[in-house]
């Protein structure tokens, strides 16, 4: 993109019709001028023809070396302005873009997911929540340090991304706590994409290129059919399902359809 830019500048910095053109109008106007002025002038005709031709070969020389000059420095401005412009465009566009993004994960952080979320529902999707928080995550930090333990949230974080759907929000809103919003996700799905998630994440630690880490394991909340509630209430719910997850063991996963039904734990 950059690149393409920049070609584009170069071309167009070689491109002197700019100058050419403002010169040729300076040309001419200064002509238009000096003709008026010689004919209203009190000089004899004989005069007139006299110095017609010099003043106007004097016109198109004293434009040319004036004018083109001047037009070509400022249309060299002109170029240097665009591109400052374009280059500031696209490091307002690529902060924009960070500002969205978990670093470590490179998921969406709590305010682009909120702000996404809500966005969706409010053109009448209800969708469903997942909240998913890693189990006793201060362990493998404790036993393996913290870049082990940011490393084991990078593939917590990959694990959730492969089991989601592209019109899917995931979202990593702090710690070792995780977000996920499937839009028009129906009755079944929720349930199917959380437990991908919990079966993907216990897997990790058998897989290629997994670090020995202490087991991994995730456990999940999942509130479904939410159009009738805030998406504080939403989101509190799902947080609560979660926490009924811990409680009944860890590494499962806990549902609750609307605000009032009863939860059904889905055990590992
Ligand atoms: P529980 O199963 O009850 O959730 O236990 P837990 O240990 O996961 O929960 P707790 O809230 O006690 O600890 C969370 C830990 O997550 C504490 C902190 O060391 C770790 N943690 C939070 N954010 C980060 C991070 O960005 N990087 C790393 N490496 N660790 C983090
Ligand atoms: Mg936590
Ligand atoms: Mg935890």
């Amino acid at each position: 993109m950059q690149d393409a830019i920049f070609k584009r500048n170069r071309i167009l910095s070689w491109s002197l019709w700019r100058p050419v053109f403002v010169t040729l109008i300076s040309i001419a106007t200064s002509i238009v001028v000096t003709v008026i002025a010689v004919f209203v002038s009190p000089l004899t005709s004989a005069v007139r023809e006299e110095i017609l031709p010099i003043a106007v070969t004097i016109c198109v020389i004293v434009s040319t070396l004036v004018a083109f000059p001047i037009a070509c420095q400022v249309h060299g401005r002109g170029l240097r302005l665009g591109r400052t412009v374009q280059m500031l465009e696209a490091a307002h566009a690529e902060l924009a873009r960070r500002a969205r993004i978990d670093p470590l994960t490179g998921l969406l952080n709590r305010d682009a997911f909120m702000a996404d979320m809500t966005r969706h529902r409010q053109g009448g999707n209800a969708g469903a929540v997942l909240m998913i928080d890693a189990d006793h995550f201060k362990s493998v930090n404790d036993n393996f340090g913290h870049q082990a333990g940011d490393e084991a949230l990078c593939l917590i974080g990959e694990v959730i991304r492969q089991s989601v759907r592209t019109l899917d929000l995931a979202a990593r809103i702090g710690g070792e706590e995780f977000l996920v919003f499937l839009p028009e996700a129906g009755t079944d799905l929720p349930m199917v994409i959380a437990e991908r998630i919990r079966a993907g994440v216990s897997d990790l630690s058998q897989r290629n290129g997994a670090r020995p880490h202490h087991r991994l394991t995730v456990s999940i909340g999942v509130v479904m059919q939410t159009g009738c509630m805030s998406d504080h209430d939403i989101v509190a719910a799902a947080d609560r399902n979660m926490y009924e997850a811990k409680h009944a063991g860890r590494n499962r996963v806990v549902r609750s359809i609307g605000p009032d039904a009863p939860r059904i734990a889905s055990v590992a």
